[in-house]
């Protein structure tokens, strides 16, 4: 007889896609196929998926992978590879200062990755110089979050936006980009036709189909919007006096930089006074109101006012660390709230600690019994990749993201990187517009192969686990990075064997980082061995040292009225209105907005895989109003090329009126192995916030025209 196949095996993990953190049942059959379903046990998802994280399974050939180290183009062993970064690494740092070398990673990391990284740059090598494309997701969520609270603290979860009698969303299309966060709005919505929803975009889309009320804003109105809804609560006697005297600091001088004046508000949000006056009388008359954010609020030259002028109207009506209220930032990417968490932004050191606080910097130095500290921050990502062009980084390690094409001015990215001395990238697949400029490549493992945790936008911390063998020759990234500080001379602070250790080690620096304060620790998962990480079950931080096995009860941020400033009392911050400044003219008239579609995620590098995914928006597009196509003899399904002063891209126009007069619409995922001339963050100008340093993806002045072919 023969041997009985072996059974089906099921492993929980999470979606490796956006900031709603999905919790995935994948189950490999006995003849190894791979099929995915959603976790009905995951707090976020309760067993929905959306149709990227449906087709997982879809994405999983290797037909695309580097499955070995390479070095100028060659195939390579490891020991030869990682010998020669750790060499050149070290001789660029002797020869021209810690500073001279960068390294640019993604929130595509696993927490584990980003703490091996952080450690390495910041307490090693000693420079600030890591930085992350989590830069352009929520960096202006996080500086508004410091200025407002004292800490970069997301106060909500998405119970909240179940409970809130008044869901208002910005800058968001929740229907595309965190598609099961908006499942459960819309559920939430059905059960209640009262709960009423806002969404102010300046884009009618899926999400629109759900609103109330659509406010179709002007490129760069919601600070103008904000302030006044700040000024008009005050007015009406929606302040909350109580609160705002004991919790609060800063409202005269905020409210005193708020003024507008009714007459100018029309030409500053680009709205209707009388739509303008609904939505204020909606927020100003429900108790219950959650506003929910994104990329249209962080991805801007004014990022962080705009968080800010959404925080202050929270603060001045109290409504906030109450269920059902509250700002909340949603992030784009999966762990873009995990690398918050270990200091994998260039101005953040580990643990929530400040790089620019000295007791938190002999702390963490302490801790890690490091040789160094970075004693200043780093540069942040537009800036990094400025300072490769102009030579003050000569070696620089890229790891799980695609600079040349999601940058900003990324003709400009591909060259600095073409010029530099000394390029390493760590990736899952062969060939994409930055690996075509690497001198050294390491195979990364990719989702279903690596282990390690990740955190959602609520602060849900849930295990990615492996359920297929690595590839080839690839291996996880911390492994790398381990692997490269050992060569460096570093070994005995990088000798973790496995993912588990490195939880341990962040989880217990989690708990030496506090001061009688436990509100950002995770020390209680400091003491967990391998089968309790392995078996760790979803769970929100903070879960300090205190904490009993099981207990899985949420804290409530800021319930009791108390913020993590000096004096324990939230700031308002003045955010006074200042007019969009693109340097238009010259025939750059429109102006250019960015973003996503539902069904490819990033440089698609993963969704691409998949004819279901392809099927929905097969070609990149522009999506313009009715009266510019005609204004501009452009025809409908026409090509149209699009120039701004840094570069241009082609693509097929899409005439809607869902689109706003005077803007253009274009999705970023297309790249130069996908559709050579599409690339539109080729377009897209390098400003950026001045307080976040996010860039402004949003808004570029462009000039937009028919194409004809020569
Ligand atoms: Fe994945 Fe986000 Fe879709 Fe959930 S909503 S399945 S996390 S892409």
């Amino acid at each position: 007889a023969s041997d009985p196949l072996p059974a089906s095996t099921t492993v929980r993990t999470t979606c490796p896609y956006c900031g709603v953190g999905c919790g995935v049942l994948a189950t490999t059959s006995a003849d190894g196929v791979v099929s995915v379903a959603g976790d009905p046990e995951h707090p976020a998802n309760f067993g929905r998926l959306c149709s990227k994280g449906a087709a997982l399974a879809e994405t999983l050939s290797l037909d695309d992978r580097l499955l070995h180290p390479e070095i100028g183009g060659a195939r390579a062993s490891w020991d030869d590879a990682l010998g020669l970064v750790a060499g050149r690494f070290a001789e660029t740092i002797a020869a021209h200062g810690p500073d001279s070398v960068a390294f640019y990673v993604s929130g595509q990391f696993l927490t584990e990755d980003y703490y091996a990284a952080n450690k390495l740059m910041k307490g090693f090598i000693g420079s600030g110089n890591i930085d992350t494309n989590s830069r352009l997701c929520m960096a202006s969520s996080v500086a508004g979050h410091k200025r407002a609270f004292g800490s970069d603290t997301v106060p909500g979860c998405y119970e909240d936006l179940e409970e809130a009698d008044l869901v208002v969303l910005v800058g968001s299309n929740l229907a595309w980009c965190h598609p099961v966060l908006f499942q459960r709005l819309s559920a939430a919505k059905a059960a209640r036709p009262e709960l009423r929803i806002v969404n102010i975009d300046p884009r009618r889309t899926a999400t629109s189909e759900l609103a109330d009320l659509q406010l179709a804003i002007a490129p760069g109105g919601d600070v103008a919007l904000f302030s006044a809804l700040l000024c008009h609560l005050a007015d009406v006697g929606a302040a909350d006096i109580r609160f705002i005297a004991r919790h609060t600091n800063g409202l005269a001088e905020t409210i005193d930089a708020a003024a507008i004046s009714p007459d100018e508000l029309p030409a500053a949000t680009g709205l209707a006074l009388a739509e303008i006056e609904t939505f204020f009388d909606w927020f100003a008359g429900t108790a219950k109101v959650v506003t929910v954010y994104s990329q249209g609020v962080n991805q801007s030259v004014t990022g962080t006012d705009k968080v800010n002028a959404i925080i202050n109207c929270h603060l001045l009506t109290g409504r906030i660390g109450r269920p059902g209220m509250g700002p909340f930032s949603v992030t784009g990417q999966p762990n873009a709230m995990g690398g918050r968490e270990v200091g994998g932004l260039a101005n953040q050191l580990a643990a929530h600690m400040d790089i620019g606080d000295a007791a938190a910097r002999e702390r963490v130095q302490r801790f890690w019994q490091a040789p160094t500290i970075a004693d200043r921050p780093g540069l942040k990502a537009v800036e990094m990749f400025e300072a490769v062009a102009d030579g003050r980084i000569k070696a620089i390690w890229i790891m799980a993201t695609n600079p040349v094409v999601s940058l900003p001015d990324a003709d400009a990215v591909r060259a600095a990187l073409a010029a530099c001395p000394f390029v390493v990238v760590s990736d899952v697949v062969r060939e994409t517009d930055t690996t075509a400029l690497a001198h050294v490549l390491l195979p990364a493992a990719a989702w279903g192969e690596k282990d390690g945790t990740v955190t959602n936008s609520e602060r849900r911390i849930s295990r990615q686990r492996g359920f297929l063998p690595l590839p080839g020759e690839a291996r996880p990234d911390w492994w790398q990075i381990a692997e490269v500080a050992r060569r460096m001379g570093f070994a005995d602070a990088f000798g973790w064997d496995g993912a588990g250790a490195i939880f341990r080690e962040h989880a217990a620096l989690s708990a030496a980082d506090n001061q009688g304060s436990r509100d950002f620790d995770i020390g209680g998962l400091a003491g967990l061995d391998d089968a309790g990480y392995d078996d760790l079950a979803p769970v929100q931080w903070p879960v300090p040292v205190t904490s009993q096995p099981g207990d899985t009860a949420p804290k409530r941020f800021f319930a009791d009225g108390r913020f993590f400033t000096p004096d324990g009392k939230a700031r308002f911050v003045p955010t006074p209105h200042r007019p969009l400044d693109l340097g238009a003219g010259n025939g750059f008239d429109m102006v250019l907005n960015t973003g996503r579609i539902r069904d490819q995620w990033h440089t698609m590098t993963r969704t691409g895989k998949t004819a279901r995914l392809t099927a929905h928006i097969a070609e990149p597009f522009a999506e313009i109003h009715p009266a510019d196509a005609a204004r501009l003899g452009i025809d409908a399904a026409g090509l149209v090329r699009i120039a701004s002063r840094h570069g241009s891209a082609v693509v097929r126009a899409l005439v809607t009126d869902r689109q706003r007069p005077g803007a253009v619409f274009v999705p970023m995922h297309w790249t130069g192995q996908t559709a050579s001339a599409a690339r539109i963050d080729a377009v897209v100008a390098p400003a950026t916030d001045p307080v976040s340093g996010q860039p402004g993806l949003k808004a570029t002045a462009v000039r937009v025209a028919p194409f004809a072919a020569s």
